[in-house]
């Protein structure tokens, strides 16, 4: 059975108020298939939704942690160090943060924190901006 303007018509209409393939099919004597395929092939656009019943709220999911205070900042930052020296001309009090990214390797060199590889300023590059800058205990 062929789709005569008509049927195309009033599927296509039907199709844009939302009725299901199904139903047009009921209507118009064609299975669902023919009218999900006819939709397709010429073009009937987007079909108008469902009325969808409004969805209860989601309760917003608690928050796992309270907001705790920012950790203050050191009240003074570090500054990079001018210094500079090959990796292998560090001693155990000379900062091994490697400077550049091919040999030869050359390091900051500037006086290390007590326990630490770094000087104050590549601690905080490091360790991050809450790092402390007083030696640990
Ligand atoms: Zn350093």
């Amino acid at each position: 059975m062929e789709w005569t303007p008509e049927l195309n018509d009033t599927g296509r209409e039907l199709w844009q108020q939302g009725m299901s393939a199904r139903e047009i099919g009921g209507k118009i004597g064609r299975t669902k298939n023919s009218v999900i395929s006819r939709a397709q092939r010429s073009d009937w656009g987007a079909r108008r939704p469902h009325k969808a019943k409004p969805k209860p709220a989601k309760p917003k999911p608690a928050k796992c942690l309270p907001k705790l205070p920012k950790p203050a900042l050191a009240s003074a930052s570090p500054k990079l160090p001018e210094t500079k020296m090959p990796f292998l001309e560090a001693t155990a009090e000379n900062c091994k943060f490697i400077l550049g990214d091919r040999s030869p390797w050359m390091v900051c060199g500037a006086t290390v924190k007590p326990q630490l590889p770094y000087c104050a300023f590549h601690c905080r590059i490091c360790y991050g901006r809450s790092w402390n800058a007083s030696p640990r205990a």
